[in-house]
């Protein structure tokens, strides 16, 4: 991270132009975004459509640590948060709004590092920033973001709508962001005992990278529609694929069966996972914030899936009195434990 040079406090520029210095080279670039920033309340336009709106707030030493988090990263992941839980509605997200609390600690540079990142998540998902709150902290950093986006009626996805022979599937590879946060809460322990020595992190980028600037799934959630493809239920992996499966069976009233052997982890993560001694699949199911896409789609709909490489069948729903099941490598059932199932149980 590039030391912020400058270290003006937030004081000097006064409420209302600390929020115009932050918001001032954010575009709307949205028709439906009317009326931003500067007014008492943002103006939106969606016509006729569903509006989608999610919340998100992060608390510093609860959801990020300063010490190894980028404010830069830190920006442009709390913005993928939020629109990966608009994506999976199957929604489009088309404004933000962000909150900030922010201790004296924290300087001008440091919060223009945070919006940069703000910015290019804004950019990249081609997102509007219309507005927000600024007040200050005693108990260091909060953000609070808020999302919006819109759907057709008919194209939302809930997360209740599995059926039973549905196929379970998930976007990407799993459990590769909770061993990039080991990694840094590794390195950083070592800091604090070693101040001299340099952290570690080679062979690791993917791991952090994917813990630090994680991105939301957007190509999916745009490839569905290409492929008139329409899951039954969806949510996206930000707690780990044993509890957020169980979220899709409860709403939906219905049992599942996972199946070890499909559960997609990248060959860094499975190597990572050995070092630290965690068995992979453990990572992979409890593991959380990978922010891909848990989707369920009817049994016809498999030849649509079937060759693309991005996706992976990783079991089937199942009816409700057979709950939640993992099936390992060996044929063996266990019940799919919402937190950290342990492989040599
Ligand atoms: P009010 O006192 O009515 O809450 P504010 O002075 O807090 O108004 O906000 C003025 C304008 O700036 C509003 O449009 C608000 O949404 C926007 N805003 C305030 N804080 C932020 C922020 N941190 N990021 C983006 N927009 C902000
Ligand atoms: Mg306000």
């Amino acid at each position: 991270m590039a030391e912020p040079q400058k270290h003006t406090p937030l004081g000097s520029l006064g409420e209302f132009g600390l929020i115009e210095h932050l918001t001032k080279e954010f575009d709307l670039i949205n028709p439906s975004s009317l009326i931003g920033v500067g007014d008492d309340a943002a103006v939106i336009d969606n016509s006729n459509k569903r509006t989608v709106v999610t919340t998100d707030l992060l608390a510093e030493g609860i959801h990020f640590d300063l010490m190894y988090t980028p404010l830069r990263h830190l920006g442009y992941k709390s913005v993928v948060v939020n629109l990966s839980d608009i994506y999976a509605m199957n929604a489009q997200p088309k404004q933000i709004t962000v909150s900030i609390a922010a201790s004296s600690k924290i300087t001008v540079e440091a919060l223009d590092e945070l919006y940069a990142g703000i910015k290019l998540a804004c950019r990249n998902y081609k997102v509007d920033l219309i507005g927000g709150d600024t007040t200050s902290s005693l108990s260091g950093l909060i953000i609070s973001i808020t999302a919006i986006g819109v759907a057709e009626e008919n194209e939302l996805v809930y997360r209740s709508g599995a059926k039973e022979g549905d196929l379970i599937c998930v976007s990407g590879d799993l459990g590769a962001a909770y061993l990039g946060l080991q990694l840094l809460e590794r390195e950083k322990r070592i800091y604090m005992e070693h101040p001299g020595v340099q952290p570690e992190l080679e062979n690791a980028q993917y791991l952090i990278e994917r813990q630090l600037k994680p991105e939301a799934r957007r190509d999916v959630v745009a490839w569905f529609k290409e492929m008139d493809l329409k899951p039954t239920a969806m949510i996206d992996l930000s707690d780990g694929l044993s509890s957020d499966v169980r979220h899709i069976c409860k709403q939906s009233g219905v049992g599942c069966e996972i199946n070890e052997s499909m559960v997609p982890i990248s060959e860094d993560a499975y190597n990572m996972a050995l070092q630290f001694n965690i068995d992979p699949i453990t990572c992979a199911l409890s593991g959380g914030e990978d922010y891909e896409l848990l989707f369920t789609i009817q049994p016809e709909d498999e030849t649509k899936i079937a060759g693309e490489d991005a996706f992976s069948i990783v079991g089937q729903i199942t009816e409700k009195e057979g709950g939640c099941v993992l099936v390992t490598k060996s044929g063996n059932r266990h019940p799919l434990k919402a937190q950290g199932w342990n492989h040599f149980e």
